[in-house]
């Protein structure tokens, strides 16, 4: 099978014909390509088909996906067009890349959907291209999936604030936690009351121009849509959302409230350490962060054996161990009024134990108990666990494997991970 059959398998270019391929003396597969005879070209600015005005000297130069291991390049003259409803002399607009890009739509599809299971330094690396390339054909592959995704029946929100970076930046992200679909919506930087506000004008301006678009009759508001809103206890975010959202139910989540309690537990156990160490005493807490960190079930042989030791000494960590343990019946609870009393006494009982960092909980708990309650109420109408897997499922895909330095690049590789976005369409599928 001629290399010219399996192109025209996989392309569909109406108005050109491929015609002649062969390896130059660098390795790579050229692929010459010229219009049908007769043929128009199409205008690059309207799109409207016009007589040509003039045909460029030289070959433009279009990578196309890899065969066999070997760069395959797709070489076309291009033509001007002279237009008659922009009243001007236009570059055409050719079917195999947009704008004017080097690298074909295809192929930038190609590298894009590879960007989802390798790095980029891996993509550009397995198909020996550059990170930069391997960037830009993510970036249009994003940026095409958000010009044609919908924000149409968003029921539930969630926000998220990540860490990054080595010192204390912020970003704060938005997702739909809708049980019928759940996706990144939005990511800005900070977690200020400006950063939440401003996502929140972002959505909405982009909800009402695409129903503009097309032209709905009823138009609905974005934030009007929303009747659930999951969010950590963070003074930022509750004013905001208080203010932008307050018809909705305000839920704070059981992920980011025991991310607390992790947080607090972790202050006990550290001064504890330094002040056994002071006083001379034996590092028994050394090496046991993990032991009260992790569910019990979740733990090593070794730290199991460990815990119970541990769990044998009058100490404040073991306290306040045992305080978070007992915290986690309060989740079991089906009517918020039961779950309304264990609350009550478990704060009492931990306003007594002393341990300032677990009494920080209980007054925070206190402060904030109407929404905390309100996980209770609205436990049916969504699935309680997104936050905590579109947290994790950030932290795998866009952390671990890219480790990046920029917003924006962070942006693009968040929503190519988490978006759920419409890809551009394809005649043919390259894995
Ligand atoms: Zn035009």
């Amino acid at each position: 099978m001629r290399v010219i059959t399996v192109l025209n398998r996989c392309t569909e270019f109406k108005r050109f014909v491929l015609e002649g391929s062969h390896l130059d003396g660098h390795g790579r597969l050229m692929v010459g390509v010229r219009p049908r005879r007769n043929s128009k070209a199409a205008c690059g600015s309207c799109g409207q088909l016009s007589p040509t005005y003039d045909t460029a000297p030289e070959a433009r130069q279009f990578e196309f996906v890899p065969l066999w291991g070997f760069p395959v390049f797709l070489r076309y003259r291009m033509r001007r067009v002279s237009c008659k409803t922009c009243e001007r002399v236009v570059v055409e607009k050719v079917p195999w890349s947009t704008g004017k890009h080097h690298l074909t739509d295809i192929y930038r599809c190609f590298l894009a959907r590879w960007a989802r299971k390798l790095s980029w330094t891996e993509v550009a690396r397995s198909f020996q291209t550059s990170w930069d390339k391997v960037y830009h054909s993510v970036q249009y592959v994003v940026e095409y999936g958000l010009a044609h995704r919908r924000l149409d029946q968003v029921t539930a929100l969630g926000v998220d604030e990540i860490q990054f970076g080595k010192g204390h930046q912020y970003l704060t992200l938005l997702y739909q936690i809708d049980s019928h679909r759940r996706r990144l919506l939005w990511m800005g930087e900070k977690r200020t009351k400006k950063t939440l506000d401003d996502g929140f004008t972002a959505l909405e301006q982009e909800h009402q121009r695409k129903q503009e678009a097309t032209g709905e009759q009823e138009p609905t508001s974005f934030l009007g849509q929303i009747a659930i809103i999951c969010s950590d206890i963070w003074k930022a975010y509750l004013t905001v959302i208080g203010l932008r959202l307050p018809e909705a139910v305000h839920i704070l989540d059981r992920f980011h409230i025991m991310q607390h309690f992790s947080k607090a537990l972790d202050k006990v156990r550290a001064e504890e350490t330094r002040r056994l160490k002071a006083e001379g005493y034996d590092p028994v807490l050394s090496k046991s962060r993990w032991c009260f960190l992790k569910r019990q079930e979740n733990l090593t042989d070794q730290q199991g054996l460990k815990l119970d030791e541990l769990l044998q000494m009058n100490l404040r960590t073991v306290k306040a161990y045992l305080l978070k343990e007992d915290f986690q019946r309060f989740w079991h609870y089906t009517y918020p009024a039961w779950a309304e009393k264990f609350l009550r006494r478990w704060c009492f009982r931990t306003m007594r134990s002393k341990i300032e960092p677990m009494k920080d909980i209980a007054k925070m708990l206190r402060r904030h108990q109407g929404p905390i309650l309100n996980w209770f109420r609205a436990k049916k109408q969504f699935n309680n666990g997104i936050v905590e897997g579109l947290n994790l499922k950030w932290n795998l895909t866009v952390r671990k494997a890219f480790g990046f330095r920029t917003f924006n690049a962070l942006q693009i590789a968040s929503f190519h991970q988490l978006g759920d976005l419409p890809v551009p369409p394809a005649t043919h599928e390259f894995y």
